[in-house]
């Protein structure tokens, strides 16, 4: 083979379920060697779409594409500024093809290159939502026959609803919640699942960082009766330094990283053991080239992976999870959403769950493709969503 060199970029926009994915294509000059990348960010797909035609794209035509180290490197800095979503999005969606190239020229599964499998498959945990108590249970009883034996719990989604909400007069329209009646439901409904499931299965919950820090201590405490497999979220990016205090004084198991973009964020969290599981969005904080390293490095700290696997991620980006999973030995537990028969048919070659565990594909790269005739029949909205504009009962806008 000719040396290779990326010919074209492009990026694919698609919204099969609803929900906006940014797919970044790289092509190289063999025309059956192509990588394939999720830069996807909902809520923000246009700038991603930009970052990556206007800016990468003449950055990275020419380059090798085998030399994915070397192009993260210049490419982070290449806009000077860095560390922050977007650009972090484009250049995950980049580094993620470069992987599927290169395994691709060697003619490997990914999870080959990250040194083999450590087990055939990643245990996944899956949510059951339900409007009440018992909503919750039919969904978590229903879950447990499929053979999922990890479930994340929440009672009307992040904060709850359904609460009675005092609001003054002209009150701003947005996703209102209580954060007081929310903590008091969330122990309920534990109690609740407990008494009627015992203690085999392994229950997780997402407190989504809305909570004040003491308010996060009290119900982490809690919670500690039911034992958790992990509380999600329990604290936002910029009050991580309350960890500490939250980590001095309780035993349920914590999982944390989903907004992070900057090493500086989740270095003290694992240098310092204050979290049980990081769960950073691979799709966000630049790809496998940094997410792989964030693995090696929790592994010495004996932290363990629990990558944010949502429904606004690709199934590129859940395939990246999953290579990752299998290659790790401080894998912990994969988020798993479920992919849509639909969601299949648009990207042949997505993981495959049997019995709460999800398995990658054994082809070169990723395994996975794109049909991108039919992605297109699928267009992007590009609506923001309700749910970020999160307000307390008095009317005050609050982090979502
Ligand atoms: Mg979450």
């Amino acid at each position: 083979m000719n040396t290779l060199s990326i010919r074209d970029v492009r990026t694919i926009l698609t919204a099969p379920e609803g929900i906006d994915l940014v797919v970044v294509k790289v092509e190289t000059n063999e025309p059956s060697i192509y990588g394939l990348g999720c830069a996807t960010f909902t809520q923000r797909s246009l700038a991603v779409q930009t970052a990556v035609d206007a800016y990468l794209k003449p950055f990275l035509i020419g380059k090798d594409p085998l030399c994915s180290e070397d192009i993260w490197q210049s490419a982070i800095v290449s806009a000077y500024w860095r560390n922050g979503p977007v650009l972090g999005n484009a250049l995950s969606g980049v580094d993620m093809a470069l992987w599927d190239i290169k395994g691709k020229v060697a003619g490997m599964p990914v999870y080959q290159l990250l040194g083999g499998k450590c087990r055939e498959a990643a245990a996944v945990y899956r949510h059951a939502d339900g409007k009440d108590k018992q909503a919750v249970l039919e969904r978590v009883l229903a879950l447990r026959e499929e053979g999922y034996r990890y479930i994340r719990c929440q009672m009307g989604g992040y904060g709850g609803r359904g609460h009675v909400l005092h609001t003054p007069e002209g009150a701003q329209p947005g996703a209102y919640f209580d954060p007081a009646a929310y903590t008091r439901s969330v122990v309920r409904l534990f109690d609740f699942l407990r008494t009627h499931l015992g203690p085999d299965l392994e229950l997780l919950h997402d407190t989504h960082e809305r909570l004040m820090p003491v308010d996060a201590l009290r119900l982490a405490k809690e919670m500690e009766p039911y034992h958790l497999f992990f509380l999600e979220d329990i604290l936002p990016p910029e009050e991580i330094d309350w960890l500490r205090v939250i980590r001095n004084q309780c035993a349920t198991p914590l999982a944390l990283g989903e907004l992070f973009n900057n090493p500086r964020e989740w270095l003290p969290l694992v240098r310092e053991q204050l979290i049980d599981y990081i769960r950073v969005h691979i799709s966000q904080i630049g790809g496998l080239t940094p997410a792989r390293k964030l693995a090696v490095l929790c592994e010495s700290f004996g932290v363990k992976t629990a990558w944010h696997g949502p429904g606004d991620v690709s199934p590129i980006g859940h395939a990246a999870n999953v290579h990752l999973d299998v290659a790790s030995p401080n894998f912990g537990i994969q988020e798993w959403c479920g992919l849509s028969e639909r969601l299949q048919e648009i990207f042949p070659g997505c993981p495959q769950v049997k019995d709460g565990y999800v398995y990658p594909n054994d082809q070169p790269g990723w395994g996975i493709d794109i049909d991108e005739a039919k992605a297109l029949t699928h267009p992007c909205s590009h609506k923001l969503p309700q749910w970020t504009q999160a307000r307390l009962p008095d009317g005050t806008a609050v982090r979502p």
